[in-house]
């Protein structure tokens, strides 16, 4: 009996929506538990969110949660570990849910050999199948888990992030495109874009 309060539709939903179903995703969902638990839901509440991976789970927060990156609530760090912060604008309410590392020899043996072998050579046909059997396995794991079994919970790190308000669009000198103005570089005084300023440097 699955341990966590998410509902089996909201489940099938992340599961649509990200394309499969793999342990990141389960990780998201439980993520997604907390964060409803003691922030609330960003359609009720002015809610941001800050994930420092761009990993599975992310995906499972943008649909339980409502921080989406299109909304510009849900901001991605890319540092490469398992830490998710949510902000209440409303009381200044925080937290930093991290997920607890593996002990050491935690897991099978067997799955850890099969990861390394599918990351390297790859894997044969029965390897890979009983590698999905592991991981589909693994994933029901973390939704019977308990909750602060698979996570800490911390004290932000960073501050909240600002509001985004709408850009205004500059227009690059050189392709001619729209470029954010926050994202415009100036070079001899003319305003480039991203793109055409790294070329621009690489020439010279
Ligand atoms: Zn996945
Ligand atoms: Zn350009």
């Amino acid at each position: 009996m699955a341990k966590t309060t998410v509902s089996e539709e909201k489940i099938r939903e992340a599961i649509a929506f990200h394309g499969h179903w793999c342990p990141g995703l389960a990780t998201g969902i439980r993520v997604a538990e907390l964060a409803l638990k003691e922030i609330g839901k960003a359609e009720d509440e002015d809610i941001v969110a800050v994930a420092e991976s761009d990993t599975c789970a992310v995906d499972a927060i943008q649909v339980l949660t409502g921080c989406t990156v299109g909304k510009g609530n849900l901001i991605l760090l890319g540092i490469g570990k398992m830490g998710f912060s949510f902000y209440r604008r409303r009381d200044g309410r925080a937290i930093r849910i991290v997920g607890r590392p593996p002990k050491p020899g935690e897991g099978p043996d067997e799955y850890r050999t099969l990861q390394a072998k599918s990351n390297n050579e790859g894997l044969t046909e029965t390897e890979a199948s009983r590698f999905e059997a592991l991981r589909q396995e693994r994933g029901r794991r973390i939704l019977e888990a308990d909750l602060d079994e698979l996570f800490e919970i911390k004290e932000p790190i960073r501050p909240v992030p600002p509001h985004a308000p709408m850009k205004r669009s500059l227009t690059c000198a050189e392709c001619g495109e729209s470029v954010m103005e926050t994202k415009a570089r100036l070079s001899d005084g003319r305003t480039l874009c991203p793109d055409c300023f790294d070329r621009e440097i690489l020439r010279a």
